[in-house]
């Protein structure tokens, strides 16, 4: 039985992480502060369950983050907690930095400091850290360039983590994943913002004329990757975690209206498509090279079409989320 840390247990992945591991004999602590972003602790239930415990607390504050860490003496941490949407990023970058930046050092010299032989830091981070690549794909060897104040804060975030290896050897590995689609992501989100409009029958904003391009993995095929790299993922090091799976934005909505005029017997969901003014520094493509972890003997399980079919059914079954 370990003991594990998850920070952001509330938001997007890091719920559907807790829902994946919290069946295990293992002990789990989650401290998620609850911002906008987090989702009602009600839907979730992980309360039930004796082997969870959740703290609301902020991890840019030192001193409860650290006496929460000595009290548990984590065998594991997940570090998901970070303040995520780029656009509110470009509009008021300093909580970014908290969060992100501050809030991720917290953990580190907490961690650190702790006399324990085997423990993990498991840093959870995005592809956005490498900025916009138009032919080929990032892998752990692309040099940073973050292009929102977001992706700079988890950049900043990763250069902390790398840096802690190096200098105390904390035992850590840092991820770099591609965007996450499937249940319980915050309606601010591209997916969950195309299905909440198709559900209020109102316009599908898109940025610019659509042709930007993402690779998009199911949340459980990248929870199921950072359990992979706990057990077999080699410390200090860095891994991209991707599907393979890439579209333009126009393409995704394109997917998403007619898996929804199945599912509603609706017509021409196209015609709420609204194109936008673009986002200020956009990047145009991100794509990322996998192999690092498919040679650690890792796959992609879930397959694109069916995955994003569920996804489109939970949140119409669940449309109380996106209100
Ligand atoms: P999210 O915004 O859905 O959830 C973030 C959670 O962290 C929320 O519950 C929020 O309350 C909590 N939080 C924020 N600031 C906090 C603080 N200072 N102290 C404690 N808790 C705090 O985010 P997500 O989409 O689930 O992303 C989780 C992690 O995965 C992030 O670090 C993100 O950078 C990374 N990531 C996300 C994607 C994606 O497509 N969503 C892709 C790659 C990497």
């Amino acid at each position: 039985m370990s003991n594990i840390l998850v920070t952001g247990g509330l938001g997007f992945i890091g719920s559907n992480f807790i829902n994946k591991i919290i069946k295990r004999e293992d002990y789990i602590v989650n401290i998620d502060s609850e911002t906008y972003a987090s989702i009602n602790k009600t839907s979730l239930n992980f309360e039930k369950y004796n082997n969870y415990k959740h703290y609301k607390v902020d991890i840019s504050d030192f001193e409860k983050v650290d006496k929460i860490i000595k009290k548990y003496e984590f065998d594991f941490i997940y570090h998901f907690a970070a303040e995520t949407h780029v656009d509110n990023s470009i509009h008021s970058s300093l909580i970014f930095c908290k969060s992100n930046v501050f809030g991720t050092l917290n953990l580190l010299e907490s961690y650190r400091k702790l006399k324990k032989k085997n423990k993990l830091f498991l840093h959870i981070s995005t592809d956005e850290v490498f900025g916009s690549i138009n032919k080929s794909s990032f892998n752990e060897n692309t040099q940073y360039k973050p292009s929102s104040p977001y992706s700079a804060s988890k950049a900043s975030s990763d250069h902390f983590v790398r840096a802690f290896y190096k200098t105390y050897k904390l035992p850590v590995i840092i991820t770099n994943c591609s965007n996450n689609y499937g249940p319980f992501q915050n309606k601010e989100k591209f997916i969950p913002t195309i299905i909440n409009s198709l559900i209020h029958k109102i316009n599908i904003p898109i940025y610019g004329e659509g042709k930007n391009i993402r690779e998009w993995i199911y949340v459980d095929d990248h929870n199921d990757a950072l359990l992979h790299l706990s057990k077999y993922g080699k410390i200090g090091e860095q891994y991209c975690i991707g599907s393979g799976k890439e579209f333009s934005n126009l393409k995704i909505v394109k997917k998403i209206c007619s898996i929804y005029d199945e599912f509603t017997k609706n017509e021409d969901s196209e015609r709420y498509i609204s194109f936008v003014k673009d986002r200020k520094g956009h990047d145009f493509r991100y794509a990322l090279e996998s192999t690092k972890l498919i040679n650690s003997g890792w796959k992609c399980k879930n397959e694109f079409e069916n995955s994003l079919r569920k996804t489109v059914r939970w949140y119409l079954n669940n449309k109380s989320l996106l209100s």
